[in-house]
């Protein structure tokens, strides 16, 4: 595909956002292009998801993925191909993963110096951490080659042609938990024939605190946030329960396992302490892996990269993705980067990581309704480094 149609692919893609699972109109486009390209093509798994395969004889296999999904912003970018859908946008540049996916996987079709399998994986609903375990649920897995590696990217707020490579945990895990505390409620004016669920509430929400403070090593990282306290409905009743919305942010799982734990304990303990007639239920509602790049196969795409862009290393962000999930239903390594789309200009003199990502959060990021990757070369950049990166594994 030639770059002023992947521009108007881009455009279009943009104009038309689709919220997470119903990006059917995206997933049509995206299945007519590998057609076009002589792609054996599986629609619909998990919801909306494609998975387009290119075999040429024997060779390792390289999965590609994009997501597709839009979210609920308002788009107050003012570009003549700004979304006409009320309150959707691809505030988070998704449109740009499935263009450069596009443009990649007909550059691949186009070129005959490679051997191996190349699977094209468009995915819902990335916004909501499910459309990737939805596509494994679905069988994604079994119905396409096993993956020798897992490729990916992300569109962000940095230098357009630049790429940010993270060896090792890139993106933290994501969890978000409901406890519900179970007490006896009562007149306001009897404390005593109650068991108050409000008091047991604020008790845990102080000890939750001391997680991050007296568990964690100072050479770890979590955070252990309590987003949402809901008891009660009058000045003078003792309520029956009182819920909190906890979300955790961990990079390794051992940390994460001993987080969700001490979240249990305390809240089992701080309830038990009270008297409370009933244990607590802890469930978690969410949950995202963290995203780690396999070292070896970072060192082996970067020279790839590096042959679009300048590489750097933006170090681990509290972001979370679920790509991961894909590279380990298919038992493969993942090597997933940021890709720049923003003006170049706006950072001028900002050479080293630390002052990319500063001048980065200087200007609209992902989700904001002012956020938009530069098409040219964003396009061009991203379309290179998936073919690129797919080369370095390719035969
Ligand atoms: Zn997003
Ligand atoms: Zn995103």
């Amino acid at each position: 595909m030639d770059s002023t149609r992947l521009r108007e692919v881009y455009e279009d893609l943009h104009r038309h956002p689709e919220l997470s699972f119903q990006e059917r109109r995206t997933a049509g486009v995206a299945a007519g292009r590998l057609r076009e390209n002589a792609y054996e093509v599986i629609e619909g798994l998990g919801g909306t998801g494609v998975a387009g395969v290119l075999r040429r004889g024997s060779g390792p296999t390289v999965w590609l993925r994009a997501d597709m999904d839009a979210l609920p912003v308002t788009e107050q970018t003012g570009l003549p191909y700004a979304s006409v859908v009320d309150g959707v946008s691809h505030a988070c540049g998704h449109d740009m993963h499935v263009t450069c996916l596009m443009g990649a996987a007909a550059e691949l079709a186009a070129a005959d110096d490679w051997q191996g399998t190349v699977v094209a994986i468009f995915q819902p609903a990335e916004e909501l951490a499910k459309g990737a375990q939805a596509m494994v649920d679905d069988g994604l897995a079994e119905r396409v080659p096993r993956a020798d590696i897992v490729l990916g990217q992300h569109v962000a707020p940095l230098p357009a042609g630049s790429i940010g490579l993270t060896p090792g945990p890139m993106w933290a895990a994501s969890d978000s938990l409901r406890v519900t505390i179970h007490g006896r409620g009562g007149h306001g004016s009897r404390p005593e024939t109650t068991v108050d669920p409000v008091v047991i509430a604020a008790a845990t929400v102080l000890r939750l605190q001391t997680i991050v403070a007296r568990e964690i090593s100072t050479t770890e990282t979590a955070v252990v946030t309590v987003g949402a306290v809901h008891a009660g409905t009058k000045h003078n009743i003792i309520p029956d329960a009182a819920t909190l919305l906890l979300n955790v942010r961990t990079y390794d799982s051992k940390v994460r396992d001993r987080v969700l734990a001490a979240i249990r304990r305390i809240v089992h303990a701080e309830a038990a302490a009270a008297g409370a007639p009933c244990d607590p239920t802890v469930v978690i509602e969410e949950s995202t892996p963290t995203l780690t790049n396999d070292v070896d196969a970072a060192e082996r795409t970067r020279p790839a990269l590096e042959s679009v862009g300048p590489v750097f290393d933006p170090g681990p962000l509290p972001s979370s993705e679920d790509v991961q999930v894909l590279a380990t239903a298919t038992g493969a390594p993942i090597t997933y980067w940021l890709m720049g789309g923003a003006d170049p200009s706006l950072y001028a003199g900002a050479t080293t990581a630390e002052q990319l990502i500063e001048v980065a959060g200087t200007i609209p990021s992902n989700h904001s309704p002012h956020y938009h990757p530069i098409p040219d070369p964003t396009i061009r950049a991203g379309v290179a480094a998936l073919v690129a990166a797919a080369r370095a594994w390719l035969r």
